[in-house]
């Protein structure tokens, strides 16, 4: 009886708790649960939000043809944040010319990104991808420059860059 009842405890929290969420995000509950991202949108309202070319690699996982992205030239001071959910990913001081087409960065801003193995393409990359949203930004290569000997390759039309106030 005690396991019995401990059982239906608990299920009241958690249907308490999803309650509470529901109340807030009425639609992307499902989702949110599934994915445990703090945003979570349902696949018709990222493609309403996000332009065509952000929706095709910020959630099928696309890469933007090499050297396209204006970002790649952007040198100024400044904070680049997910175009999906605005969250500040990398700062202007780790961005680097790698010379592959890509904006490149050595390092992430902190609890910015998630990684997952990528095994795709005949080969296994380490992909990294929104902490917020789970928007897929690009991947993270072992021959970035040092300290962190780390090279985030990111798609551009992945990111929202916003200046420094001068
Ligand atoms: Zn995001």
């Amino acid at each position: 009886m005690r396991r019995r009842n401990f059982l239906l405890s608990t299920g009241a929290v958690i249907a308490a708790g999803a309650g509470a969420i529901a109340l807030l995000r009425p639609r992307a509950i499902g989702t949110a649960l599934a994915q445990g991202f703090e945003i979570s949108r349902t696949d018709a309202e990222w493609r309403a939000m996000l332009s065509d070319a952000q929706y095709q690699v910020l959630r099928q996982e696309k890469t933007e043809r090499a050297f396209t992205s204006p970002l790649n030239e952007e040198k100024r001071k400044g904070v680049f944040h997910c175009a999906g959910c605005d969250l500040p990913l990398y700062s202007s001081e780790v961005k680097y010319d790698s010379g592959t087409g890509w904006p490149s960065f050595w390092e992430s801003l902190p609890n910015a990104i998630g990684t997952k193995e990528d095994n795709t393409l005949f080969m296994t990359r380490t992909e990294c991808h929104c902490r917020r949203c789970g928007g897929h930004l690009g991947h993270i290569f072992d021959d970035g420059p040092q300290p962190t000997g780390k090279r985030h390759c990111i798609n551009g039309v992945a990111l929202a860059f916003r200046p420094a106030a001068a």
